[in-house]
């Protein structure tokens, strides 16, 4: 099943929830546009590289679209398709006035220098700058692409259409971005991990915590779940994951994989693992942070976290989220656990168009109020029509959507 099919089974299950209509589905389901463009660079080593790029922009029902820009070998177009309609249901579900968005280029950074990282970027925004803006497609960073990639963005753009930060959100602090950004994601992972601990009845202090990927989101999920009182036993990145049952030192590992090159590799002071067997571990939560479908049909029997907390992107494969709902698990879906980024996003597009500053307690307050109302709705309609978190999460994004689309008409 590929990426674009898996999402729309849950938009079609929601979707039978709350009697949508075939026309209203047949409506939400297509993307507004897409866009695939060429981007030909010219390399340090003096030879020519030709790469692709994406913008699919789902809906704009609710607002300007939304959503990051991912640089990764694998990006192809029914990829950022299904990540552009996802975009569309979490604004929904944390009800930010935007519709959903994402792009992507298949490159792999790490393998560019700095200066042709900036060259694939400027081109790609060269192709796309007419589809984009701050009232209709609003870009932002996502594997691959940081606050760097961010402000080239903006500064790009502005040499067509003019002085604007509002184009692009993720950017760095001192130029035009947000404090409490790049935390944002993770924050809000922790966040709703210990609310999940507690509403389960489980206490958060001392829980025993499992996290994939140690980037920005697993490493932020690391950090304030450490501050939180739980045990992080195990922690892990492409280079494989590192176990300790007294709990690994988390600040010393994100000072060693920050002078590692964002990398764990050769971390001392844990047993090493694989990366499959962390998934495997008995721990009370398992957070996977790094990519999509590491939770397929064939590990979820396996799966010992009664808690998984989707901080990647499409990290379960329905077949396996269907064994998981079987075995009794409670899985907090990705439109809604990860959905702090954007939510700061947010904040930063609404501070660039007031030319006014936000602090970072401003910021974390009213991120911690977003998420837990989102939250708290989202338990109840599970609750009441004893469905799953994810489909909960669905009919309320899909209903916030349906709704502005029919009061908004379409002529
Ligand atoms: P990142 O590039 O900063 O980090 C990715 C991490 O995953 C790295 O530690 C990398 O080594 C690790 N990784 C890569 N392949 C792996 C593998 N096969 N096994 C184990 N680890 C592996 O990316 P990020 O921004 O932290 O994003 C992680 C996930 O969260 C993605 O699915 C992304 O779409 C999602 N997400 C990110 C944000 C955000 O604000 N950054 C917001 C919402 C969702």
């Amino acid at each position: 099943m590929r990426a674009f099919e898996a999402v729309n089974l849950y938009f079609q299950r929601a979707a039978d929830q709350i009697e949508l209509s075939g026309e209203m589905r047949e409506l939400l389901v297509m993307a507004a546009r897409e866009v695939q463009v060429q981007i030909p660079v010219d390399m340090d080593n003096g030879h020519l590289a030709t790469f692709v790029g994406y913008r699919v922009q789902h809906n704009r029902a609710r607002g300007p679209m939304k959503g990051g820009l991912r640089y990764h070998p694998e990006v192809d177009l029914d990829e950022v398709r299904s990540l552009a309609s996802l975009m569309t249901w979490k604004t929904a579900v944390v009800n930010l006035p935007f519709g959903g968005a994402k792009g992507g280029i298949a490159v792999d950074a790490r393998k560019l220098s700095v200066i042709e990282l900036e060259r694939v970027t400027r081109r790609f925004v060269d192709e796309i700058h007419d589809v984009i803006g701050p009232d209709t497609d609003i870009p932002a960073p996502d594997m691959g692409t940081d606050h760097r990639v961010m402000a080239w963005i903006m500064n790009q753009y502005s040499k067509y259409h003019g002085f604007n930060p509002g184009i692009v959100t993720g950017k760095p602090v001192e130029y035009y971005g947000i404090p409490g950004r790049e935390e944002a994601t993770g924050r809000g992972v922790g966040l709703l991990t210990v609310k999940m601990l507690q509403r389960l009845k489980r206490r958060s202090e001392g829980a025993t915590i499992a996290i994939q990927g140690f980037g920005n989101v697993g490493s932020h999920t690391a950090k304030y779940l450490h501050e939180a009182g739980c045990r992080i036993v195990a922690i892990s990145d492409s280079s494989g994951a590192y176990y300790r049952q007294e709990g690994i030192d988390v600040p010393g590992a994100l000072r060693y994989s920050m002078q590692n090159g964002h990398l764990l590799r050769g971390y001392p002071d844990a047993d090493i693992i694989t990366n499959a067997e962390l998934l495997e571990l008995e721990v009370d939560v398992l957070v996977p942070a790094a990519i999509g479908d590491v939770i397929t049909a064939e590990n979820a029997p396996r799966i010992k976290a009664p808690i998984i907390v989707e901080a990647a992107n499409s990290p379960t494969h329905p077949d396996a989220d269907d064994i998981l709902v079987e075995r009794g698990k409670a899985v907090l879906p990705d439109i809604l656990a990860n959905a702090g980024g954007v939510t700061v996003s947010y904040f930063e597009w609404a501070q660039n168009r007031q030319f006014y500053r936000w602090n970072l307690d401003r910021v974390r307050g009213e991120l911690d109020r977003t998420l837990s109302s989102a939250f708290e709705e989202v338990w109840d309609m599970a609750r009441e029509r004893k469905v799953s978190l994810r489909t909960a999460a669905f009919m309320l994004g899909i209903g916030r959507v349906a709704r502005a689309t029919e009061l908004s008409g379409l002529a």
